[in-house]
């Protein structure tokens, strides 16, 4: 399927503006196509043949995207007879809902999988590596109270007796 024209600059654009485009309407396919890729890549999760004909190779087929890590093994000719007869996959156009940036606690922000604590001191941000939710909120409370002491506003007011 690949012509002379694909390879032009003009054709390699093209496509890429397509797949960007695609991307871009089809958000919920792509992360959990993405997700599924990445949980092959680390060894969570075992490619298998066709379940309906045993043929490899077979490509991760979302029954709901809602789902990413749920898939089941179809043939490039079962996987186009599963979406004839099924259409699209659940959830393929409901909202992506973005994990929040922050936390419930002061202080903390999310960081990926982990949480991290900043404390702005005269403009000066001091920051903890990943950690906990709970852990960051605790770390927080740490550094406000060394740098500001009894002004120090805390996740666990609790703690300023302990550490008094
Ligand atoms: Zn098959
Ligand atoms: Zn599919």
């Amino acid at each position: 399927m690949t012509s002379s024209w694909d390879s032009t600059p003009a054709g390699k654009a093209h496509r890429r503006r397509y797949a960007a485009h695609w991307k871009a309407t089809n958000r919920k396919k792509y992360l959990a196509q993405k997700a599924a890729q990445n949980a092959v890549q680390r060894g969570r999760m075992v490619p298998c043949p066709c379940e309906a004909c045993g043929k490899e190779p077979a490509v991760a087929h979302h029954d709901d995207y809602d789902k990413p890590l749920e898939v089941r093994w179809l043939c490039v000719l079962h996987h186009a007879q599963w979406h004839r007869m099924n259409g699209e996959g659940r959830n393929a156009h409901t909202p992506v809902v973005p994990r929040p940036k922050s936390s419930r606690f002061r202080g903390v922000t999310r960081a990926k999988k982990r949480f991290v604590a900043t404390v702005k001191v005269n403009g000066v941000r001091h920051k903890t590596k990943g950690l906990t939710e709970i852990g960051a909120a605790l770390a927080y409370d740490e550094m406000a109270l060394r740098f500001f002491g009894d002004k120090a506003i805390l996740n666990f007011p609790e703690s300023r007796k302990r550490s008094a």
